[in-house]
């Protein structure tokens, strides 16, 4: 059989539509036929190139996308142990000034008191959990 009939069935091949039957026939032709077993070659090369790059178009990189997502988180964070602190401030000076203008201290004004506490806690370890992050990664990098 000449070459010509199997160089058509190369790209059918590489894309998997041939039946068992011609690919097994193909794949025999090739074994012994210099000329195909290079175009094949070639074919493959190109559809690997081309897959790859539509696949880069597509979708960005995962690690870029990490980092996006990091970014992100950090932003989130950073913005929510700030709100959480001056919450905090606030009702930590609310519940001063009050113990401080009263000597009897109503149950109300010493929840907000320990309350504020809570909060500002919870903010400072959002705070330092966040800048440990980062230093824990400038270290890896330096590593
Ligand atoms: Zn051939």
């Amino acid at each position: 059989m000449s070459c010509e009939k199997y160089e058509q069935m190369i790209s059918p091949y590489v894309d998997d539509e041939l039946s068992d039957k011609e690919k097994e026939e193909l794949e025999q032709h090739i074994k012994d036929c210099d000329k195909c077993r290079e175009e094949l070659q070639a074919i493959t090369f190109m559809r690997n190139i081309m897959s790859n790059s539509e696949q880069k178009l597509v979708t960005p990189p995962s690690k870029m996308k990490r980092r996006i997502y990091h970014h992100i988180y950090r932003d989130l964070l950073i913005m929510f142990a700030g709100l959480v602190i001056i919450i905090s401030m606030v009702s930590i000076s609310g519940g001063l000034a009050q113990l401080l203008l009263f000597s009897r201290i109503p149950v109300g004004v010493r929840t907000l008191f320990i309350a504020g506490i809570i909060l500002l806690i919870c903010g400072l370890i959002v705070l330092l959990y966040d800048i440990f992050i980062d230093m824990f990664k400038i270290l890896k990098k330096n590593k």
